[in-house]
């Protein structure tokens, strides 16, 4: 069955992306000859929900050595990235576009599916997850929607192709692009049999690599409808399947509620911590097992570790505050505590509190070792035990000391040192 036989009533002529001198060039490239190249799933799914879009993705009937041909003829960059499964990065003005030969799915078992390439779009269409990713475009935007997916579109609709069940089971990590699909569109009404598939399906998901789930999670804890999408997760026990822990689903709405109510950027990691961490062994246990970055991990630790803040912190406190954790630490612990609050959203105290701490500079305590061993401490670790003790001072002080009162006291401390040392001797 040719592409262009398939149902074609949609058009996203006009698109941002089909303007894309890159997108351009890969459909030159790929079109010569008598190949079809279309773009499929996630650019085609958001243009015609109006949402923005990031990557583009090609489907076309060129097995993939030719593409790499195709690609490279045109003098574009061609990238091997999965050739097994018929997968070919082509670079076109600075941007990775993935090109896969279609394909039916002879045996799946998660990501390491046997595959068999094909000339059929129907079949290429069936073995992907859900309707609304099987929908094509070709370079003018004309739409092909081989499965009858408008309608899905429409509503919007997140919906597994065929027996939901079987697909759950052919790779369970759709149970997590199901909810994320849901979350990042803010459907309200998640299709039942799907839904309930995903549930059937979830002892699966402790198979999955940490690297593909971290994936989805995050994504999935940062989009706009995280919230219902999460909160069905928990109810329906999936959470604890992920998270390898209690989650705490509350601290996690308000939270989010908090960042809405701030106009802030949804954080995932943030949330992360919100949701599953209450000490650092969560933390640990969660970097582990999603394979997070060093960045990430230290984060998730931080977050363990903030102090619990009140909404009537003075000045002094708050800028202790900053000075251990930084303005960002600083932020997160207020969140993390006014989460932890009965407040609301709307509580003007607590949002007061933060914008007190996004104000503040942060504290630079006023002395270093040379300014010790200037007034004649000998170098070495008595340097570090006496800054340490006045820099205690100086916090105490609400990081106001200043650097000619704490100079006067460390000309004390190192005299008294010295006699102490002399007086050993
Ligand atoms: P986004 O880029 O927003 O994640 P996308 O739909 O482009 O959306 P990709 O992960 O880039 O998602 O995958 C491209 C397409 O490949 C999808 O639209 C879908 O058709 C198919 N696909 C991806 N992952 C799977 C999977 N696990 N099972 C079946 N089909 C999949
Ligand atoms: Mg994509």
């Amino acid at each position: 069955m040719s592409a262009r036989s398939t149902n074609s009533s949609s058009s996203i002529a006009g698109a941002e992306w089909l303007s894309w001198p890159g997108t351009v060039r890969v459909f030159e490239a790929l079109c010569a000859g008598d190949h079809t190249a279309l773009a499929v799933g996630g650019a085609v799914r958001d243009t015609l929900l109006g949402r923005p879009v990031q990557d583009v993705d090609f489907a076309t009937d060129a097995p993939p050595e030719r593409v790499m041909e195709l690609a490279q003829a045109a003098g574009l960059k061609a990238i091997p990235t999965g050739i097994r499964h018929g997968t070919v990065t082509v670079v076109a003005d600075y941007r990775g576009f993935e090109v896969t030969t279609l394909r039916r799915d002879v045996e799946t078992f998660g990501r390491h599916a046997t595959v068999a390439f094909t000339e059929d779009w129907v079949a290429d269409a069936s073995r992907r997850d859900f309707s609304i990713n099987a929908l094509y475009a070709d370079a003018d935007g004309t739409v092909f929607d081989p499965l009858n997916a408008i309608a899905d579109i429409e509503k919007p609709h997140v919906r597994f192709i065929g027996d939901a069940l079987a697909r759950v089971a052919e790779d369970y990590l759709r149970i997590l692009r199901f909810f994320r699909l849901n979350a990042e569109l803010e459907t309200e009404d998640f299709d039942t049999e799907s839904l309930s598939a995903c549930v059937r399906g979830r002892a699966g998901l402790h198979g999955l690599s940490g690297e593909r789930v971290a994936g989805e999670l995050k994504r999935l804890l940062g989009a706009g409808g995280a919230v219902m999408s999460l909160r069905k997760m928990f109810d329906f026990g999936l959470l604890v399947e992920i998270l390898h822990g209690a989650p705490n689903i509350s601290r996690f709405e308000r939270l989010a509620a908090i960042e809405a109510a701030l106009d802030e950027e949804a954080d995932a990691m943030l949330r992360l911590g919100g949701i599953g961490v209450f000490v650092r062994e969560d933390a640990e246990r969660l970097a582990a097992t999603l394979r997070l970055s060093n960045v990430e991990r230290d984060r998730l630790v931080m977050f363990a570790r903030l102090p619990a803040v009140a909404e009537a912190s003075d000045e002094s406190e708050l800028r202790r505050l900053v000075f251990r954790f930084g303005k960002d630490g600083a932020h997160d612990a207020a969140l993390k505590s006014w989460a932890c609050s009965e407040k609301p959203a709307s509580n003007v105290a607590w949002r007061k509190l933060v914008q007190r701490i996004a104000r503040l500079p942060v504290p630079e305590f006023p002395l270093q070792g040379a300014d010790l061993v200037e007034l004649g401490a000998a170098e070495g670790p008595a340097v570090g035990k006496i800054l340490k003790q006045l820099e205690a001072q100086w916090l105490e002080s609400g990081c106001t000391e200043s650097r000619k009162n704490l100079l006067a006291a460390a000309k004390e401390l190192v005299l008294t040192g010295a006699e102490r040392t002399s007086g050993r001797q």
